[in-house]
């Protein structure tokens, strides 16, 4: 039994680490993606596999139990499958997640989990094809929803369905997506369209709160809340009340802010720790990595790193910054 050793100043413990493995993505979300044409790190400022396995370990000695395996795309990693299998022989992990667009889900599915994924997290913004095609720059829907049948198939466990509502793009399809949620059995969420794309198209007005989306589906199918065990989840959850299956949650960090009982931190595939998704400042652990410091140095660095946590973000005040890297580089 593993104690909380990563504390950050205002007494929350960092139990979540989420991984980007790679900044590559081959998908093109309008939202998602930096503002100048793409250029991709080069291979050798990417954290190897073994980089990430030897941190991945010190993290996960210091407290962490969850990890989440993320991008870019991280399934245009080579050999996946291998970084999920060691990933998950580290002991004290009890949670390995993974979010993905799923467009190689399909074929792979089977072969995540048998390596040791316990569940993935699956981002779909629309379930209309010309919709989709506008969203993510790719006409690749029916791969899409193939990936979501291939892990439900799998037996990957709880399949989510995470969907970035924005006011006249997608945010017709509200209702669509619980019926989507209803027939296949899955959590479907809704996030809130956030300030991370350097300023490219957020605005506030775009931003659908939570609660807006969660009266549209309750007037369709009644909403029940679910009562979570664990303070730090991001999403209000609710079952339909007429017992039907699939789950439907909201997660808004825009209206709601949930950061007090934040328990995250990040590693970027580029190896800075993010303290925050709305960080302005990076910690860069590869540099120490690579110059051959020891597990102690790197869990002090850790360590030290953590109670520089940011006590909330500041999406909502007039002094606010957007962070300079975007979400396909940070890891959603
Ligand atoms: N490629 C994988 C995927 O599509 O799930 C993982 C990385 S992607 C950056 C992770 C998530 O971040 C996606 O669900 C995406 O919709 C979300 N995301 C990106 N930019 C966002 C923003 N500005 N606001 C809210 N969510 C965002």
């Amino acid at each position: 039994m593993h104690t909380a050793l990563l504390q950050d100043n205002f007494g929350r413990a960092i139990r979540d680490l989420r991984i980007s493995i790679t900044d590559r993505c081959n998908f093109r979300c309008f939202y998602c993606m930096p503002t100048e044409a793409m250029e991709w790190q080069p291979k050798t400022e990417i954290l190897s596999y073994e980089e990430i396995l030897k941190l991945s370990e010190i993290f996960v000695a210091l407290g962490i139990t969850k990890l989440r395996v993320t991008g870019g795309e991280p399934m245009l990693r080579r050999d996946l499958e291998s970084l999920i299998a060691r990933l998950a022989q580290i002991e004290g992990i009890e949670d390995l997640a993974m979010t993905t667009n799923a467009h190689f889900l399909g074929g792979r599915a089977q072969a995540l989990k048998d390596a040791g994924l316990q569940r993935v997290t699956i981002s779909l913004d629309s379930l209309q094809p010309d919709r989709f095609a506008l969203m993510t720059g790719r006409n690749e829907l029916p791969q899409v929803l193939a990936g979501i049948d291939a892990a439900i198939a799998a037996g990957l466990d709880p399949v989510k369905v995470n969907s970035v509502m924005m006011r006249g793009i997608n945010d017709d399809q509200a209702v669509d997506f619980a019926t989507f949620a209803r027939e296949k059995s899955v959590r479907v969420r809704f996030i809130e369209f956030m300030p991370l794309d350097n300023g490219k198209v957020w605005r506030r007005e775009m931003v659908v709160p939570g609660e807006e989306l969660r009266q549209r589906i309750h007037a369709v199918y009644p909403l029940t809340p679910v009562k979570s065990e664990n303070l730090s989840e991001t999403a209000r959850r609710f079952a339909f009340a007429d017992g039907a299956p699939g789950e439907i949650g909201f997660i808004n960090p825009v209206s709601q802010p949930f950061c007090g009982h934040c328990s995250r931190i990040r590693l970027t595939a580029d190896g800075m720790i993010r303290t925050c998704l709305f960080s302005t400042v990076e910690h860069n652990i590869k540099r120490l990595l690579r110059a051959g410091a020891t597990r102690d140095e790197l869990m002090d660095f850790i360590i030290a790193t953590v109670e520089k946590k940011e006590d909330r973000h500041h999406i909502n005040d007039p002094e606010f910054v957007q962070p300079l890297r975007t979400m396909s580089c940070i890891g959603g």
